[in-house]
Parts: structure tokens; C-alpha cells; sequence
């Protein structure tokens, strides 16, 4: 690690070295988990999904194709967020620590819940802006091109939402203490959980949406309805935003019922 460290990342040539490599790690994990989800879900309960989604007629194989390349370009940005925040690291600007003694352990889950609230209030309030009709024309439409979504949407953005969606990050960590594995165990969070709410199958069991901690969480069924609704259900992770701002579909639960396992 020490080694590794010792590189100057603000020299263009290693710069561009990381970008691409870790643009290579995030995009071939994007394609890894939405094309595993998508094919373990898809052959496993296929007459469960939202839609029957994929019969590969040539309008859906567009869609895949738009959705793919749109998100290598998102994977572009967030690499370069990466090795941004590489570099404030280094310099010393950041809360990422690698010593487990350096805090409590008890801080260590307090810390990744604390992220997914900032980044939650985050999303929730940019995800509002993004739905004025200006804006939304300029940045959202293209991640609303897809209506039935499928997990190959969760990187589906235009470029300014990419980058306003990776500008947090470096500006989190820059307040909050984070150890470096529950940095990436949140980013691996925010990968499963927008592949889980596009992928078009509800996943969790039924009466999740009324069960005290599983009506707080989102799945597939309430993203969905944004996507055919789009007045409603903008959160990120949790359902708590959305309801203090009344703006939870009332669809939610009929929609949550028909479409969960039983
Ligand atoms: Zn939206
Ligand atoms: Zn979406």
C-alpha cells in the first residue's frame, strides 16, 4: 500500500494510467452484476418481473445498447472522481483512514450509515431540481429514456447527472472520517442497490413494505413507479424523504403487492 501511495497520481501519464484502470474496474463490474442479476432473476422467475422485460425484440436490444454505453461513459466519470479523490487523499485533505484503531469500531457501521443519509438527502434534493422541466430536459431525460428499466439502467445518466451524482463523493469524505474499506463497501452498496431498484423484479418478501424497517428501504417496485409516474418516489436508498415531502406514490404499496414474491 505504502508503494502504491508513493506514486504521484498528479503527474498525467499515471493519472491517466489510474483513470483507465479503474474506469476498466467499475464498468466491467457494472456489466458483471446487472448481466448476473438480470440472467439469474430473469431465468429463475421470469413471469415475476414488472414487465416480461427481455424477449430481445430489436426495440429492447436498443435500449440495452443505449443503456450500456451511456453508463461506460457514467463509469468514465466516476473513475475520474476516483482518481480525484486519490489525489485529495494524498494530499492529505481527506477523512479516509487505514489504521482500524484510529476510531472505535462501533464507528466503523455508524460511519456507513451516516454516508447513506448524506447521500441520500443528496440524491433526494438533486433528484427534485433534476425533474424541473429545464433541467430535466438538459440532464434527467436520458436516464428516463428507459421506461421498463432493467439492471443494465442503474448507470444509464447523462454526463452532467454523472457528474453531479460523483461530485459527492469527494466532498463527503472531505468531512466525514471514513476507514478505506467502508468507502468501498458503500460504494459496492450504491452499485447492487441501483442495480436492485432497475432491475424490473421486486425482490424482497412480501409484506416488506410494511414491515417497521422494510418500509423504509427502496426496491425495485417504488423506482419503478418513478419512472412511470415521475412526480413520485425520487429517493435513493430509503423511502423517508419521500414520505415527509409527501411525494411517495400512492400507488406504492398495490404496485409492492402485485409484484412481490408471495
Ligand atoms: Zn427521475
Ligand atoms: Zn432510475
Amino acid at each position: 500500500m505504502s508503494e502504491f501511495l508513493a506514486i504521484d497520481f498528479t503527474n498525467p501519464w499515471n493519472f491517466s494510467l489510474f483513470t483507465i484502470t479503474t474506469f476498466g474496474i467499475i464498468f466491467f463490474r457494472y456489466l458483471l452484476i446487472s448481466g448476473v442479476y438480470h440472467y439469474v432473476f430473469y431465468k429463475l422467475f421470469q413471469e415475476k418481473f414488472i414487465k416480461n422485460v427481455i424477449n430481445f425484440k430489436p426495440k429492447e436490444i436498443q435500449q440495452f445498447r443505449t443503456e450500456i454505453i451511456r453508463s461506460a461513459i457514467t463509469s468514465f466519470i466516476f473513475a475520474l472522481s476516483g482518481t480525484i479523490l486519490l489525489i485529495l487523499w494524498k494530499a492529505g485533505y481527506t477523512g479516509i483512514y487505514l489504521e482500524w484503531s484510529t476510531y472505535s469500531l462501533w464507528y466503523l457501521p455508524v460511519s456507513l450509515l451516516v454516508a447513506m443519509l448524506i447521500h441520500e438527502t443528496y440524491y433526494y434534493w438533486l433528484h427534485r431540481w433534476m425533474h424541473r422541466p429545464k433541467i430535466y430536459r438538459l440532464v434527467h431525460k436520458w436516464h428516463h429514456d428507459s421506461i421498463e428499466t432493467t439492471s443494465f439502467t442503474a448507470f444509464s445518466f447523462h454526463p452532467i447527472e454523472s457528474i453531479l451524482q460523483a461530485l459527492m463523493i469527494p466532498v463527503l469524505i472531505i468531512f466525514l472520517p471514513m476507514h478505506l474499506s467502508i468507502l468501498l463497501l458503500f460504494l459496492i452498496i450504491m452499485t447492487i442497490s441501483a442495480t436492485i431498484n432497475h432491475a424490473g423484479i421486486e425482490i424482497y418478501p412480501a409484506s416488506f413494505n410494511r414491515h417497521w424497517l422494510g418500509k423504509w428501504i427502496i426496491g425495485a417496485t417504488h423506482h419503478d413507479l418513478h419512472h412511470k409516474q415521475f412526480r413520485y418516489n425520487f429517493g435513493l436508498y430509503f423511502t423517508f424523504w419521500d414520505r415527509w415531502m409527501k411525494t411517495e406514490s400512492p400507488k406504492s404499496d398495490e404496485w409492492f403487492e402485485k409484484h412481490a414474491n408471495h
